[in-house]
């Protein structure tokens, strides 16, 4: 059976495993970009894992009795990790009990491994997921710069080891949610560079006809559209946003065309200007929302803030103020997310809004979960 080489197109003899190129040449041209990002990431890994080995003091007795044998002890570890990953789906990072069961149950992970060694891939895969649920189960409150620092250093943990082992599909994801980590660091600048970097991983080193692969690329391609709109001319935009469209239908899952709808109505009312097309879509949005038989409610505040920046655009302000002090606010109260709390603080003081909202809860960098 004959394929084509991923590079020049030429037709080639199907092989096992791997990209297929026809020479090295090829190999080289299309994989120099996420190289880059490899060579990068394993450079600074030294430092990361000198932090990784700083003792952890805390509730050892969570763990029981702990099995002895290493097959044993991976078994267990990766129960735990699933049960710990199914409290994020089931009872939702908005819950802090669910954030204080992840936290303690994935510190009490990552002490074992301390103790052990990380001596195989398998030791590293571990020890990259509990980073994983530490960064995602965050701090609570409103953090402190060493809290922040403390997150963003388990999201560079997990994104080194991935590397380390050369898990590109865990790594693209990885440096997904580092950037989402530095997003809430308000560092939109690393933001950035680490969305690209997950988009080289991902676009060169997996398939994307893997369904899975191609939710992380349609995150990431919206994200490095969002961060760098404002620097790119509407030809791009339009063509970016005509490629995500593409992604989100080939994919064909409702939770992946609301992302695209929302970020449409965001470009098409901030960097194109379009407000009757932004207008289209929001109506396209809301039917589909309406439609759905499973409400997400983590993620709600994020799908309804382009209706409320379209409104002011288009001198409704008012209907804009009425769905911040009523809806947005609501949806806050009900999950004190950090970065709701900024968005709704923006516009109090940017409308001079006297309404009151309690403050922060907790501080995640995921507000969009990221199936593992
Ligand atoms: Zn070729």
């Amino acid at each position: 059976m004959l394929i084509q080489c991923r590079a020049c197109g030429k037709p080639i003899p199907k092989r096992r495993g791997g990209y297929q190129y026809c020479d090295d040449e090829c190999r080289q041209r299309s994989t120099q970009n996420s190289r880059q990002v490899i060579h990068r990431v394993l450079t600074r890994r030294r430092m990361l894992f000198e932090f990784a080995a700083i003792p952890w003091v805390g509730p050892s007795n969570l763990l029981g009795s702990v099995p002895t044998t290493k097959a044993q002890l991976h078994e267990y570890a990766w129960k735990e990790v699933q049960r710990l990953d199914g409290l994020i789906l089931k009872k939702g990072l908005d819950d802090p009990s669910a954030r204080k069961s992840i936290r303690n149950g994935a510190a009490a992970l990552r002490k074992l491994f301390e103790d052990k060694g990380i001596r195989t891939g398998e030791d590293a895969m571990l020890v990259a997921r509990t980073h994983e649920l530490l960064r995602d189960a965050g701090v609570e409150g409103e953090p402190s710069r060493p809290d922040i620092t403390s997150i963003r250093r388990h999201a560079d943990a997990a994104v080194a080891l991935y590397a380390e082992i050369r898990d590109y599909r865990n790594l693209g994801k990885a440096l997904i949610a580092s950037a989402n980590t530095c997003r809430l660091d308000e560092d939109d600048r690393t933001a950035d560079r680490m969305f690209r970097a997950g988009y080289h991983i991902l676009n060169e080193r997996c398939s994307r006809t893997d369904p899975g692969i191609a939710r992380l690329l349609h995150q990431v391609s919206f994200w490095k559209l969002r961060l760098s709109a404002q620097n790119l001319d509407r030809c791009e935009i339009r063509k970016q946003l005509n490629d995500l469209s593409n992604l989100a239908c080939e994919l064909g899952e409702p939770s992946v065309h609301l992302e695209t709808y929302r970020e449409e109505v965001g470009c098409l009312t901030h960097e194109l200007r379009d407000y009757d097309k932004a207008a289209e879509r929001l109506v396209e949005m809301k039917e589909l929302l309406r439609g759905m038989s499973f409400q997400p409610s983590y993620p709600a505040p994020t799908l309804l803030r382009p209706e409320i920046e379209l409104l002011i655009k288009t001198g409704e302000k008012d209907a804009a103020i009425h769905l911040i002090e009523n809806d947005y606010a609501t949806l806050y109260r009900n999950n004190r997310h950090l970065h709701y709390y900024r968005v709704l603080q923006s516009w109090i003081r940017k409308y001079g809004l006297s309404i009151q909202v309690p403050s922060p809860a907790y501080a995640s960098p995921i507000l969009i979960y990221l199936p593992r």
